[in-house]
């Protein structure tokens, strides 16, 4: 099977051939992790691990290494943890939790890797120092930065010249910087920040140097396949490019760029600048199925725009029914075998949502299906394509047994009222039944200092 890859440094859909077929490398820019993951950020994690799971299914499930990482140091995180009194640690090891509990919940599988960044900081030391000796980079008050104008070709990937640069004032001033759009590789951080010594001082690595330091370290100079959302093209990847090439003096980092587009609200990008967002966990908090806002995710192009709306997760629930109860009236045993147009709509740059309406076609041929033979090959492929997928990946009675048991937010907060209602009454009995009651319905509560609070198992 031939894949087709639109690869944003080509501009051009491509034929996918990878440097070895028997270690395929794929790369993708992981979290900040301070706060909840929002839709817009789950997007990828879907987008990728379909990509993920057709790799696996077309050169073998042990030759392809899918690297995604997890930004544990960023001012971001500094200011999250002095708002909430926090130490770092604390903030990245909890908020990393709800980003591996709500990934999971979307039927993501996790990474073959996930390197921390402050567990990678002597190989973005070490990578800055190289960057310094080859005359690609230079020591400025504290900092270190990045020489663009050293690099011929950069803007290459974003198409970008260096004069468009300075007039689109997408760079910052800073008196230290040689050119304007020089970018910070290494800072110096206060004595109550956080930070590592260097021969710069003590300091903390800029955003860019960690993916080019944790990449080159796990999957090597060059390799595959590098995703991310359209939004971190410029600047992050086009630094990303100049920092490796540049440091490994290489003709390229990773051979295929893909974007995944923005995940919209009306119309407008949803981000936690503009307060237009929606966590998973809030969803899923309110009842929708994880596997339903995987299939919304999944139901436009990866490259084009998405509007997600909860109108929208209740039809991809609606539709999930109706894949689960064909699943459940044939009753035939069937192995996961995609069938040739779920194979090709995939390897056609990722083509979702003609895969899932192949699914649909493959359900109303099932439901008029009469005889075994003919069930068995239909349920195969159906099951093979939701595979590939991620999708159907439980029991058809599991699927409708939570189905009708999930109890809704405000169900369980007034349940949650009248336990403690019960307790203050020194009726024990009483609570412990309502607790025992949302246990039976796949709720477990938390009593902590500031009352309690409640996640679905
Ligand atoms: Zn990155």
């Amino acid at each position: 099977m031939t894949i087709h890859f639109y690869n944003t440094l080509a501009r051009e859909k491509q034929v996918f051939e990878p440097i070895d077929p028997n270690r395929i490398r794929m790369y993708v820019c992981g979290p900040t992790v301070y706060d909840y993951a929002h839709i817009g950020n789950a997007r990828p994690v879907v987008i990728f691990d379909v990509l993920y799971r057709l790799l696996r299914h077309t050169y073998g499930e042990g030759h392809v290494t899918y690297v995604r990482n997890i930004t544990d140091i960023d001012d971001k995180i500094m200011e999250a943890a002095k708002k909430g009194g926090e130490s770092i640690e604390e903030v990245t090891r909890r908020t990393a939790g709800w980003y591996h509990q709500d990934m999971a919940a979307l039927g993501a599988l996790p990474p073959d890797r996930e390197p921390r960044a402050t567990e990678f900081v002597p190989q973005m030391v070490a990578m800055i120092g190289n960057l310094v000796a080859r005359g690609h980079a230079y020591a400025a008050e504290g900092h270190v930065l990045f020489n663009v104008p050293s690099m011929a070709e950069y803007g290459r990937l974003s198409k970008r010249s260096l004069d468009d640069l300075i007039a689109g004032a997408r760079v910052e001033v800073a008196p230290y910087k040689k050119h304007p759009a020089d970018f910070v590789l290494w800072k110096p951080s206060a004595a109550d920040q956080p930070g590592w010594d260097s021969p710069w001082g003590r300091g903390r690595p800029g955003w860019h140097i960690e993916c080019s330091a944790m990449s080159g370290e796990i999957l090597g100079q060059v390799f595959d396949i590098h995703g991310g959302g359209l939004d971190l093209i410029f600047p992050h990847h086009e630094n990303e490019i100049a920092q490796s090439r540049c440091a490994h003096g290489t003709a390229l980092m990773a051979r295929y760029w893909l974007h995944n587009g923005f995940v919209q609200v009306n119309g407008q990008k949803m981000s936690k600048s503009l307060g237009n967002y929606f966590t998973v966990h809030e969803l899923l908090d309110e009842g929708h199925r994880g596997e339903a806002i995987r299939l919304a995710l999944l139901m436009a192009h990866y490259r084009q725009p998405i509007d997600i709306t909860r109108d929208g997760l209740k039809e991809a629930k609606t539709a999930l029914d109706r894949l689960y109860t064909a699943i459940q009236r044939a009753e035939v045993e069937a192995l996961p075998a995609p069938n040739d147009h779920i194979l090709a709509a995939l390897a056609d740059d990722l083509n979702t949502p003609l895969a899932i309406s192949e699914m649909h076609e493959l359900v109303s041929k099932l439901n008029k299906a009469e005889n075994a033979e003919e069930k068995r090959a239909l349920k195969s492929a159906l099951l093979g394509a939701g595979a590939l997928l991620g999708l159907l990946q439980q029991e058809p009675a599991a699927w409708f047994q939570a189905s009708s048991g999930a109890l809704q937010a405000e169900d369980i907060e007034s349940r949650i009222a009248a336990r403690n209602a019960a307790r203050k009454a020194k009726n024990f009995a009483e609570a412990d039944r309502i607790r025992k009651e949302l246990a039976d319905a796949g709720v477990i509560l938390e009593d902590g200092p500031q009352g309690t609070t409640w996640k679905r198992t």
